[in-house]
């Protein structure tokens, strides 16, 4: 972004025409020097106002059901990326007008892979698989050199992808083993930081090909020193043949570098469930992961009894241990209602868009939204209301009991303009996403 003048560089003005064809016209969005800016890199923060802004104010009631949700028309105004105040609609107010389009915060994408995608190259089918996850390994040690040459490129297309669903930011996982060494990482890092002005992201490194299995230590410990949010895995059994030996690894790994965890664990067996039952012992046994240790897939969960569902999910909650789902179905229908139940930590993401792995990712979590209401019967005003925070990673506009909670004065200004008249109607229709904002830059 140019900061030396009013002129707006080319690719704001792309941005602008963007936002002028979904009916909305963007500010001059110049930062001038503050007293911030050596504190923190506020020069990729923006500036904006708006009018006709529709929000949530409340829920309708009939005989004790949610009928309805109220919404009024709200002027917003925008400094320095937060949200610095929410006033009554002012029609004639000097601002950007927003149609009446209905407010939400912006979605995340909490699971996805954005250095290894063959998305914005040429189309590929997935190949029959041989040798289940050690063929997939061997696979991937053929393809990754080729893939790595453009990643940088693929992973911003991605970015686009899911901005244009809504999504402002994302948990990448990363891949992290001899074959790319610290090329992936590399590689996304130059994407993110092209993005950045639009998109946020946190990263795990991910030992696909096994922390043991292949010799992925060194890399990980480089990675750990890099800017890695969290230390990832995959099937420690399966792989490694191990499941003390790789989860005690990761976790010291994580508590040496004060980073989260966030582990792929798809086994269904009995070393699934030991797997679960390890890192929950582990993560009480050392407090500071608690609220920040995930475990991603966790298919063995689908597959317990009722009661040990439950017994479980209470023990998840208990270490404050997270489920990322990308909400399966068919043979594989997750617990999801059982872990809300339990107060686990629910997020959701697309994980592959298209690549040798699936290529089924739309980009969209408001569409995994919809799944799951669709999955679990939750087709309520009030439950489809609900089911939103899949996409917004927990984040509701209303609370259960209908006060208004979000967006407050001080948020960060990171939110959607959709074509719907309430939350549930979004989720239900999977409504079109008109804008999104991220920090008060207009993205999309
Ligand atoms: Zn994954």
């Amino acid at each position: 972004m140019n900061t030396s003048g009013n002129t707006i560089s080319r690719k704001d003005f792309i941005k602008n025409s963007a936002l002028a064809a979904a009916g909305l016209t963007l500010m001059p969005n110049i930062m001038s020097a503050s007293p911030l800016s050596d504190k923190q890199d506020i020069s990729v923060k923006g500036k904006l106002n708006l009018k006709n802004v529709r929000l949530e104010t409340g829920f309708e009631y009939e005989e004790g059901e949610v009928v309805a949700t109220k919404t009024n028309l709200f002027c917003i105004e925008i400094e320095y990326g937060k949200i610095k105040s929410i006033t009554p609609n002012k029609p004639n107010a000097k601002a950007v007008d927003a149609k009446e389009m209905l407010m939400l915060p912006a979605f995340k994408d909490m699971h996805i892979h954005l250095d290894k995608t063959f998305y914005g190259d040429k189309w590929q089918a997935v190949r029959k698989r041989t040798g289940g996850i050690k063929g997939m390994i061997a696979l991937e040690q053929k393809m990754l050199p080729e893939m790595l040459k453009n990643s940088t490129f693929k992973a911003e297309k991605m970015i686009e992808l899911l901005q244009s669903k809504g999504t402002s930011f994302a948990r990448s996982h990363v891949n992290i083993e001899p074959t790319s060494k610290l090329d992936s990482l590399k590689n996304l890092q130059k994407a993110l930081e092209n993005k950045k002005k639009s998109f946020g992201a946190e990263l795990v490194a991910f030992p696909q090909h096994g922390v043991f299995y292949t010799d992925s230590v060194p890399y990980l410990k480089d990675a750990a020193q890099m800017d890695i949010d969290f230390i990832g895995g995959v099937d420690p059994f399966t792989i490694d043949g191990a499941i003390e030996k790789t989860v005690d690894f990761t976790v010291q790994l994580a508590l040496d570098h004060q980073k989260g965890i966030d582990i792929h664990l798809h086994e269904t067996g009995e070393s699934g469930l030991n797997t679960v039952e390890h890192l929950i012992k582990k993560v009480n046994e050392n407090p500071t992961l608690k609220g920040k240790t995930y475990l991603s897939h966790c298919f063995i969960l689908a597959k317990l009894d009722k009661s040990r569902q439950e017994e479980i999910a209470e023990k998840l909650a208990a270490a404050r241990i997270g489920i990322v789902s990308t909400i399966p179905f068919g043979n594989l229908v997750m617990p999801i209602p059982v872990l809300y139940k339990h107060n686990v930590t629910v997020l959701t993401g697309n994980d592959s868009i298209v690549d040798h792995w699936n290529t089924f990712g739309t980009g969209s979590v408001l569409q995994k939204a919809n799944l799951m209401a669709q999955l679990y019967s939750y087709s309520t005003e009030f439950l489809l209301s609900r089911s939103l925070k899949l996409a917004t990673a927990n984040v509701l506009p209303l609370d259960d009991n209908g006060n208004q909670q979000w967006p407050k004065a001080g948020d960060q200004a990171d939110f959607v303009l959709m074509n719907a008249s309430c939350s549930a109607e979004a989720v239900s229709r999977i409504s079109d996403v008109k804008s999104l904002v991220y920090q008060g830059n207009v993205v999309y």
